[in-house]
C-alpha cells in the first residue's frame, strides 16, 4: 500500500517531501523523540542513504516501522549522459513511470544542478522540446528535490554542489506550492544547505506569482525568459504571452525589485531572422530603461522539429553591444548539452519519442 502525504494528497510520503516540522510530528506520532527527525534527515541529506536500513543510530525496530510507512526516496535514476562540455544529464523516473531530466553542469568551482519542475510543459515556447509533449502533471516536492539528491551523488569527492536554477523541464510557477517548498528543503540547514542566493527560479512571466514569490522572505534569484522587446515577437515564440503582456511582466518586476531589492535577470534566446535585429536590441534597451536587472543572451539551440536557427557571430555580437551602448549588464551564455539533442527537454523527448517507436511507452 501507498501512503499519501497528509499535507498534499499528490504526495507520495517520502522523506524528501517532508520540513523539518513535519517529519518531528511524524515521529512523535510513531512514539519517537523529535530529535529522531535531524538525524533522518542528517542521513538523507549529509550521508545520501537511500534506505532506512542505512540508518545505523535509529533503533532497528523505528528503521521498520518507518519502512512500512513510507520511503526515503521516490524516483530513481533511469541513465545519466555525459557531454564534452562537462554538463551530464540525468534521466529520473518518478514512481509513476514518467521521466524527466535534471542536469549537472560545471564551470569552474560553480557546479549547478537544473531541476524539473513539471513532467512536460504547457507553455509550448516555439524553441523548447519540452513544450512539444504537453503537460502530464506538477512534480512533487520530493522529486525536485531528490533531482538534486541524485546529482549531488554522482559528485567526485573533492566536488561541491553550489548552485541550484529551476531551468530544467516546467514552468515553476505553474506548480508554485510544491517549488516553493523544494526551495526551502534546499535551502534550510537540516536539507540541502544551499544558499538562497544560489538558488534561480525562472519563469515564463507568471505575474502573479511574480508578486507572490516578493512576499515569500526568500533571497531566491528570479530569472524571466523574455525572448522579445514587445508583444508580437513575444507571442510569436511564447504563445501563452498573448494572455500574460509583456507590459504586465515588466511592472511585476519593477515591483519585485521595489520589494525585494533583489536584481532581476531577464533571459534572451537569440533567433536568427525573429528578434535578433539591431532594431530588436534597441526596443530590448528602450523597454529595460532605468530597471536593475541583467541580460543573458543565448542563442538558440537548434530543436529538430522547429526550424528556428542561432544568428551569426557578428549578429550576436552586435545586439550584445547596443545593449551594452545603452548601459545594460549583459552576458552571453555559452551553449550546453545541445550537441547531445539534451537541451531543455530534448532528452526526455528523444526517450519518448523512443519509447513510442517501441510501443513500450504513451506520453501524451
Ligand atoms: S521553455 Fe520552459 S516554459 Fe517554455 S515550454 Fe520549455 S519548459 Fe515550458
Amino acid at each position: 500500500m501507498r501512503l499519501r502525504c497528509a499535507m498534499d494528497k499528490t504526495e507520495i510520503l517520502s522523506i524528501t517531501n517532508m520540513s523539518l516540522p513535519e517529519l518531528e510530528e511524524l515521529c512523535t506520532s510513531m512514539g519517537e523523540p523529535t530529535y529522531r527527525a535531524r538525524q533522518i534527515l542528517s542521513w538523507v541529506y549529509d550521508k545520501g542513504a537511500t534506505t532506512f536500513d542505512q540508518m545505523s543510530n535509529l533503533p532497528k525496530n523505528f528503521q521498520r516501522q518507518l519502512a512500512g510507512l513510507c520511503q526515503v526516496y521516490q524516483t530513481k535514476v533511469d541513465s545519466v549522459t555525459q557531454t564534452a562540455d562537462g554538463a551530464e544529464k540525468f534521466l529520473v523516473r518518478p514512481f509513476d513511470e514518467n521521466v524527466v531530466e535534471c542536469v549537472l553542469l560545471r564551470e569552474g568551482k560553480r557546479i549547478t544542478a537544473c531541476v524539473s519542475t513539471q513532467v512536460g510543459c504547457a507553455m509550448a515556447c516555439r524553441f523548447c522540446a519540452s513544450g512539444l509533449l504537453g503537460l502530464e502533471r506538477n512534480l512533487t516536492t520530493g522529486e525536485m528535490v531528490e533531482q538534486v539528491l541524485h546529482v549531488k551523488g554522482h559528485l567526485l569527492p573533492d566536488e561541491r554542489l553550489t548552485n541550484i536554477v529551476f531551468m530544467g523541464i516546467g514552468e515553476p510557477f505553474m506548480n508554485y506550492d510544491n517549488v516553493i517548498r523544494a526551495v526551502r528543503i534546499m535551502n534550510s540547514e537540516w536539507g540541502l544547505g544551499i544558499g538562497a542566493r544560489h538558488i534561480t527560479i525562472s519563469t515564463v512571466g507568471i505575474v502573479d506569482s511574480i508578486l507572490r514569490l516578493a512576499h515569500e522572505g526568500l533571497q531566491v534569484n528570479l530569472a524571466i525568459s523574455l525572448h522579445a522587446p514587445d508583444d508580437s515577437i513575444r507571442s510569436k515564440i511564447i504563445p501563452s504571452n498573448k494572455k500574460i503582456g509583456i507590459k504586465n511582466i515588466i511592472d511585476a518586476a519593477r515591483e519585485y525589485f521595489e520589494i525585494t531589492r533583489r536584481d532581476i535577470s531577464f533571459e534572451y534566446i537569440l533567433i536568427e531572422g525573429v528578434n535578433a535585429s539591431g532594431q530588436d536590441a534597441e526596443s530590448l534597451a528602450r523597454l529595460l530603461k532605468g530597471m536593475q536587472c541583467n541580460i543573458n543572451i543565448l542563442p538558440v539551440n537548434p530543436v529538430e522539429e522547429f526550424s528556428w536557427r542561432p544568428p551569426s557571430r557578428e549578429t550576436i555580437e552586435t545586439f550584445c553591444r547596443t545593449l551594452d551602448k545603452h548601459g545594460l549588464v549583459v552576458t552571453l551564455r555559452k551553449k550546453k548539452g545541445g550537441h547531445i539533442n539534451a537541451a531543455c527537454g530534448q532528452l526526455r523527448l528523444q526517450r519518448c519519442k523512443f519509447l513510442w517507436k517501441n510501443e513500450k511507452y504513451l506520453v501524451k
